[in-house]
């Protein structure tokens, strides 16, 4: 810790850094003689760190009168340091096949699987409200042990990015690249049988497959939330090879083994068969660990990077922020969500405002892109 050596010249005060010994006596002994009209005491001329110094100043004289600017609405706007807008959400979308279909979820109040007709509706809404950037689930009809819809130039999250696009040019729509919606065991790649989890480089090869899929059929950006080691050059090489390199991929770099994705696994029926993904996601005790993966994911070319779960991981968000430039999301996920919703219903909370707080937190956090189920109420607030 910097030590200061602290003395009174009278006002303002001054405080230097330790020098050697002799100095520093040489400097106590003339401060002595030539200040002695100042507060004196051993105390006082002591080492000090910097908070002590701070509060002994305080205690002095003056005290910082914070208030003066939280008297005036009009000085507490000027002075806010964080706002948010609608410009930083993306909405998810939940798309099965069929038509006219809108299934609200029951753990997840306002939360609807949709088919893509419905979905069309739903992006009229959302660009009344000032929403333009949704990022797409699908629910396939068949699933396979590799997850071959997703990678089907006719399946699910292909045919609704074509009929959206067709429908909705100007919406920006961002695709979730992974396997665990598409695969009948619920695991988000292809398995390997001897080890019981997931096949690290049989799923890159997939999920670049995926990635040019998705770009062909119009996405806007891929969103890769399976954790594969190395996914990112995976993806880019695929893309570019493909002549996507224009299409830019925001990594969930860092995404842990959360409990909170409860509800999610409800509304996109992807619950793994057996076991946990805790062999690929991350363990939530682990911050450094949260820090390198992102970075290796920025060192690969992602051009965003993304904290999955939020609430519970803002420590991480603040980290990654500080240790990197690039643009930075979180995912506002399915718990953090129904967990406002329920604490509403049971009348325990001011259901807007604990919203608005907590949207407000993950920009605060650093967060510049909110993706979040409540980015509709929090619109139509804004
Ligand atoms: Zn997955």
């Amino acid at each position: 810790m910097v030590k200061y050596w602290l003395y009174i010249n009278l006002n303002p005060l001054k405080t230097s850094r330790s020098e050697n010994s002799a100095t520093e006596e040489a400097k106590r002994s003339k401060l002595r003689s030539s200040h002695r009209e100042a507060v004196w005491g051993e105390r006082f001329f002591g080492e000090f760190n910097q908070s002590a110094i701070i509060s002994y100043c305080k205690g002095l004289a003056m005290f910082t009168r914070f208030r003066r600017k939280r008297l005036n609405p009009v000085l507490r706007d000027l002075v806010k340091e964080t706002t948010i807008t609608p410009n930083d959400f993306i909405y998810p979308l939940f798309i099965r096949s069929g038509e006219g279909i809108k299934n609200e979820v029951a753990s997840m109040p306002g939360v609807f699987q949709m088919s893509i007709d419905e979905a069309i509706k739903e992006c009229d809404s959302l660009k009344a409200l000032g929403l333009n950037s949704v990022i797409l689930f699908g629910i396939p009809d068949i699933k396979d042990s590799v997850g071959s819809d997703a990678m089907c130039e006719h399946g699910i999250i292909a045919t609704a990015l074509r009929e959206l696009k067709a429908a909705h040019p100007e919406m920006f729509i961002v695709t979730d690249l992974c396997f665990c919606e598409y695969t009948d065991h619920g695991h988000c790649g292809v398995l390997n049988p001897k080890l019981q989890t997931v096949d690290n480089d049989i799923t890159l090869k997939n999920l670049a497959k995926q990635a040019i899929v998705h770009a062909k059929a119009g996405a806007d950006m891929i969103a890769p939330s399976g954790m594969m080691d190395g996914m990112i050059t995976a993806i880019r090489e695929g893309l570019d090879s493909a002549g996507f390199s224009h299409i830019p991929i925001m990594s969930y770099s860092t995404k842990f083994a959360s409990a909170y994705y409860g509800p999610f696994r409800d509304v996109a029926e992807s619950s793994p068969s057996f076991g946990d993904r805790r062999s690929y996601q991350m363990d939530p005790a682990n911050r450094r660990e949260a820090v390198l993966e992102s970075l290796a994911d920025e060192e690969e070319g992602a051009d965003i990077l993304m904290v999955k779960p939020a609430l519970a991981y803002l420590d991480i968000v603040r980290e990654i922020r500080d240790a990197s430039n690039l643009p930075l999301a979180v995912y506002n996920v399915s718990g953090e969500y129904s967990m406002l919703k329920m604490a509403a219903k049971a009348g325990v909370i001011d259901y807007e405002k604990v919203m608005m707080e907590t949207l407000l937190g993950f920009k605060r956090a650093g967060a510049d892109i909110i993706i979040t189920y409540h980015a509709k109420e929090a619109a139509a607030l804004l």
